[in-house]
């Protein structure tokens, strides 16, 4: 949408957004937004049609699954594959690698989860480690895991750093079938003897691409080198940069790709962008519009842990019901931040890029960039958390 309104004057939306509040007119570079293009931030969301509606070719009762997981899917009220879960599980069920590329919020993580836990059903022998860039990626993937294998016995550990290593010694002396955790703390458990990585026949390396970006790309290759061949492999991402391409050339066998041509999770969202100008206090304009009542479960991004912590405080003095996650904070306290803002108990959550990554939280009205993103990708990844499936969401970009 570049072209959209070059001078900031014809369009109503650029002189005024829907707030009353001035827009686009007039771009002024702050030092950190020197790349970005601030009329990326303004674009209308596409409304879902039935005719968009996608026809699995199969249901989750076709597959040859364990009868007691097919009823755990029944019971978390999935009757419909998505897209990547159509096409991805038939592959993983025959045992071959899967390279599975498709936008966030499209169910890749029963994807690899269902035919996984299958798999470990039948034979116990079966072991899974699945990687993942982030605690709060790993800790959702877990919760998932228990409510597909609810009744069944299995036994997960979480690997991840900000947490309890001793815990996680005990977890992993109690043999699980699934081990979920973040590369670092791997690592960690490996050079401590306590994690026999050379045991696990069966890798999921999940947001591949944010690996990348988070710099992990020495030890997934350290990983994936130390594990039990022949094995099944598994590499999930919302893109296919070309590392990855290298990355599963490398460490999968013959693997079928299956790439979901969806629409732009961003199509969902209205974006616009919100003017502060030099009269004005920042945190006013943000009060003023966490006060609307359609404001009624906003995830705001910032750009460094201590603004964060600084911004959430701030907003809680002036009586709202906000929290934050960011990497300065204890996993536990993350987490909690996290299932509140999740349960509705907090109306407010303020986030960094990395501890935001990946999650799936229902239902967010709006998401709120206080401070810009890095690039235009983390841009499109914040304003993933609003508008998941058909749902419209909204994403407002401070500039000032
Ligand atoms: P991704 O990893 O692609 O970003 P997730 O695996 O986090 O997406 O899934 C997004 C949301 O969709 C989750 O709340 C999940 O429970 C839900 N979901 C996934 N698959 C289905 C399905 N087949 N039917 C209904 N809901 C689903
Ligand atoms: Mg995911």
């Amino acid at each position: 949408m570049f072209s959209r309104n070059p001078r900031g004057k014809s369009s109503p939306r650029a002189g005024a957004n829907r707030f009353g509040r001035p827009t686009s007119r007039g771009r002024r570079k702050a030092p950190a937004a020197r790349e970005l293009d601030f009329t990326q931030f303004v674009k209308k969301a596409i409304q879902t049609t039935e005719t968009e509606t996608f026809n699995p070719t199969h249901r989750f009762a076709d597959f040859e699954m364990h009868s007691k997981l097919k009823a755990n899917i029944v019971k978390c009220g999935y009757v419909h594959p998505t897209p990547i879960q159509d096409g991805a599980i038939p592959h993983i069920l025959k045992g071959r690698d899967v390279v599975g590329i498709a936008n966030t919020g499209t169910g890749k993580t029963a994807a690899f989860l269902l035919p996984l836990i299958h798999k470990t059903f039948k034979h116990t022998t079966e072991k899974v480690l699945i990687i993942v860039p982030t605690r709060e990626l790993a800790l959702q993937i877990e919760e998932e895991l228990r409510k597909f294998a609810a009744g069944s016995g299995l036994h997960s550990a979480l690997c991840i750093g900000g947490a309890h290593i001793g815990d996680q010694v005990r977890s992993l002396s109690r043999n699980p079938s699934f081990v979920i955790g973040t590369p670092g703390r791997l690592k960690d458990l490996i050079e401590r003897g306590k994690l026999h990585i050379s045991e696990f026949n069966n890798i999921v390396l999940d947001e591949v691409d944010r690996m990348l970006d988070m710099g992990f790309i020495q030890d997934i290759k350290y990983l994936v080198a130390l594990m039990k061949t022949p094995r099944q492999s598994l590499f999930f991402s919302a893109t296919m940069p070309r590392e990855i391409a290298e990355l599963a050339k490398k460490f999968l066998n013959d693997p079928v790709t299956i790439t979901i041509k969806a629409r732009a999770t961003s199509e969902n969202v209205d974006q616009d962008i919100v003017r502060v100008l030099p009269k004005e206090d920042k945190i006013e304009v943000l009060h003023n519009l966490l006060l609307l009542p359609e404001f009624k479960k906003v995830l705001i991004f910032g750009r460094t842990k201590h603004g964060v912590e600084k911004l959430a405080l701030r907003l809680q003095d002036r009586g709202f019901k906000a929290d934050s996650i960011h990497g300065d904070k204890s996993q536990s306290q993350r987490a909690r931040a996290l299932r509140r803002f999740k349960n509705d108990e907090l109306a407010i959550l303020v986030a960094t890029d990395v501890a935001a990554r990946g999650l799936d939280i229902p239902d967010v009205t709006h998401v709120i960039n206080y401070e810009l993103p890095e690039n235009y990708e983390d841009y499109i990844h914040r304003i993933g958390r609003t508008g998941r499936g058909t749902k419209k969401g909204n994403a407002l970009t401070f500039v000032d």
